[in-house]
């Protein structure tokens, strides 16, 4: 144990049945990928994860549509500690309540809707939606949604922005006394989640971490990344809860519960990866999916463009694969070729520019073309 926060002790949370932080074990978290209207399969979902051993199971939801839905959920879940993500729409919040265990909302989603309230009005709100209904909070910062006022505050310093984001969120808890609260600071690149991390957990050693590297992608290199942030920070104490997110079939999806016990056990048995090669060249970055996907084929498209570029492995290039088009277009900015999934279209940039839509099948060869032209633009700038 190496850094000042080891053996640090933090707060314990009750979520429904589970406790995160305090003398508790690390809990083992994952998120539901299916559709939330289509019950069967989600209640399904929720327990093929809690089976593989998450000790809780989160939901997408973000309409007053998906509600009736989810109260259904709950009644055929009864036993696993549920909890959803309000995503775009803290709103619904308060019908969501009585039927899960806790509320996750992100400090960058809260400018957008009501914008006669500020965000100090919102959180509030919230906190009094979770005592009511005996619930516990996520405040969740990503670096791909950032709120406006910390990315002007910390203009190209998106660790700081993150951290700072989310200190602040913890100001507003401890101002409304509200203590049953956990956060996490995520982004795809491991590097960025340890550090953010680190500097988070010797700001509030009192809160309890969940720990998530974003978008990790398809299996075994969405498995190396995370485990590269996962087992700096658990060796340090650092991380009372985990989510692997990891591009998968519906099927597989509790793989990624499997694999998070399995970091955990590693970690414990002082096992750790070493890939000193990693991360040098080609980056695929793919999210794990949730209920938002357009398109069921998202994840065989991301299967498809890992086949499709294995030419390119040793190219230093980033390739984003998303599933939606809330998300989509802001998560792909940074890379060098995004990808960002609709109904029936792919929609594929170059950067933050649009190269065009287009089919599925189609969008294959056109990526293949815009590939070779950065490749040979990266061979002229040497
Ligand atoms: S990018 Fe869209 S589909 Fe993928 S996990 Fe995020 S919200 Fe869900």
């Amino acid at each position: 144990m190496e850094s000042a926060t080891a053996g640090r002790r933090t707060r314990a949370v009750r979520i429904g049945g589970v406790t995160v932080g305090g003398d508790a074990p690390v809990v083992v978290q994952s998120m539901c990928a299916t559709r939330t209207i289509d019950v069967e399969q989600t209640v399904a979902q929720a327990h093929q994860l809690a089976d593989a051993g998450a000790g809780i199971v989160r939901i997408a939801l973000d309409s007053d549509k998906e509600i009736p839905a989810l109260k259904e959920i709950r009644a055929q879940t009864r036993g696993i500690t549920l909890s959803v993500d309000l995503q775009e729409n803290y709103r619904v919040a308060d019908r969501v309540a009585p039927h899960v265990d806790k509320i996750r909302y992100n400090p960058g989603h809260l400018h957008h809707i009501e914008k006669k309230k500020t965000v100090d009005q919102k959180v509030q709100w919230l906190v009094e939606v979770a005592r009511d209904h005996d619930l516990a909070i996520r405040i969740g910062v990503n670096c791909g949604s950032i709120a406006p006022a910390f990315l002007q505050k910390y203009p190209g310093d998106q660790l700081n922005a993150i951290v700072e984001s989310a200190a602040y969120h913890c100001d507003l808890m401890d101002r409304l006394s509200f203590t049953r609260f956990v956060v996490s600071l995520k982004d795809s690149d491991p590097q960025k989640v340890v550090e953010a991390n680190r500097r988070f957990a010797e700001r509030r050693p009192d809160v309890p971490i969940h720990l998530g590297v974003t978008e990790a992608g398809l299996p075994p290199d969405g498995i190396i990344k995370t485990r590269l942030a996962f087992e700096k920070l658990l060796a340090q104490g650092i991380g009372e809860t985990i989510r692997v997110s990891l591009t998968l079939p519906n099927e597989r999806k509790h793989e990624e519960v499997i694999v998070g016990h399995k970091i955990i056990d590693d970690v414990h048995a002082g096992k750790f990866i070493s890939v000193p090669e990693f991360g040098k060249g080609l980056n695929i970055i793919s999210c794990p999916s949730c209920s938002r996907v357009e398109n069921e084929k998202f994840v065989e498209l991301a299967q498809q463009v890992k086949e499709l570029t294995e030419y390119a492995t040793k190219h230093k290039i980033t390739i984003a694969v998303m599933g939606c088009r809330v998300n989509g277009p802001g998560e792909t900015d940074d890379a060098d070729l995004g990808l960002w999934c609709g109904p029936t279209t792919v929609n594929l940039k170059k950067k933050d520019r649009k190269v065009g839509f287009f089919s599925y099948a189609e969008v294959l060869p056109r990526l293949r073309l815009e590939l070779d032209r950065l490749i040979a633009e990266q061979a002229t700038n040497h």
